[in-house]
């Protein structure tokens, strides 16, 4: 069925976080949060943190929970803030005068210099609250974090840190960073998410079933901030659509392969997302061949499609064509004409290997 509404499953916003967070509340982090905590109690903190992983999985939420444990007037136990005292009602009404977040103006994609300069001044004051400011530098999503000069105003900070401040970088990757500023930071690796955390916390926050959920926990990417932006419905009506396609490919007829590939590489979104989708059909199948758990497996709403489909087929031919999608995925990012693309990938899906064949 046609619809207008064309999202790519690729696409998506993290939500903007925002006032206090809490230690307890970041999830799947454990190590990190506990290295922090160890620190924090040793007097052992850097002076600058680089937090590196993919969006979504708690880097930023972190640097606030370790902000509003930094300055809370009466932390609990375990290292983590009240939530009640001035410093930590400041933090939650986004008023806090020691914790400040850098990330690039408007429509831009880099921070700027500007940034940067205001951030120097800034520094060569104490923190207002007598405690410790802590500022978070944020990228731009996918994007480099700055530029070179306004990188280079940055090592400066870097190279002589003012007492009581607290610099947390976050970033996808150290290549996103100048190297001087990577060597200057204590890196800590933020990992993505476990698929059964990403299920739990759909169900719980939004809703959502968790048949349904793990086909987006298993399209996020270890990111929950990702999955909560993917949209289930759409989702499965995507992935109904590359079913049906596949179906038709693997019954041969020319005609189908033509009218696919010429609907696909009219819309690089559903181009994208049939190879998405379409990989995460056969990893299904090679898992369920291989015996593996089904809590594994992403298409929970379709176990008997699965087992039917298993029935019929035979692993190296999922595998090959599983690679054959890997591929085609390369061959796009590299820019390869993906009308040429389609053509040896339809080659690889249908049965006979020729899509030529009008059988
Ligand atoms: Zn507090």
């Amino acid at each position: 069925m046609a619809t207008n509404k064309k999202e790519q499953v690729t696409a998506a916003t993290p939500p903007q976080p925002s006032g206090l967070r809490f230690f307890r509340e970041i999830l799947g982090q454990e190590w990190v949060v506990s290295h922090l905590k160890g620190a924090m109690r040793a007097g052992r903190l850097s002076h600058a943190y680089l937090f590196l992983g993919p969006e979504g999985v708690g880097k930023a939420t972190t640097a606030r929970a370790l902000a509003a444990a930094l300055n809370c007037a009466q932390p609990g136990g375990d290292g983590d803030a009240c939530g009640v005292c001035p410093s930590c009602r400041r933090l939650a009404a986004g008023t806090h005068p020691d914790f400040l977040v850098i990330s690039p103006d408007e429509k831009k994609t880099q921070i700027s210099i500007e940034q940067i300069r205001e951030l120097r001044r800034l520094t060569e004051y104490p923190p207002l609250g007598g405690g410790w400011r802590v500022v978070l530098i944020k990228p731009a999503e996918a994007l480099s974090v700055m530029n070179d000069a306004a990188a280079n105003a940055l090592l400066k900070t870097l190279e002589e840190p003012p007492p009581q401040h607290l610099l947390v970088l976050t970033a996808r990757g150290e290549a996103d960073l100048l190297p001087t500023i990577v060597s200057r930071c204590h890196k800590l690796a933020f990992a993505p998410l476990p698929a059964a955390l990403i299920i739990r916390e759909l169900e719980s926050r939004r809703g959502i079933p968790p048949a349904r959920a793990a086909l987006v926990a298993a399209l996020s990417g270890g990111s929950l901030g990702r999955a909560l932006t993917l949209d289930p419905e759409e989702l499965v009506r995507q992935r109904d659509q590359v079913l049906s396609d596949l179906e038709r490919l693997h019954r041969g007829s020319a005609a189908a392969v033509l009218d696919w590939a010429q609907r696909l590489t009219k819309n690089r979104g559903d181009l994208d997302s049939f190879l998405l989708l379409a990989q995460l059909w056969y990893r299904d199948l090679l898992l369920s061949h291989f015996q593996a758990p089904s809590s594994l497996l992403a298409h929970q709403d379709l176990l008997p499609a699965l087992a039917q489909a298993r029935a019929q087929g035979r692993p190296e031919t999922w595998f090959a064509t599983f690679t054959a999608l890997g591929a085609a995925q390369r061959q796009l990012q590299a820019n390869l004409n993906p009308e040429l693309t389609l053509d040896i990938l339809g080659l690889h899906i249908q049965p006979q290997g020729n899509p030529h064949d009008s059988r």
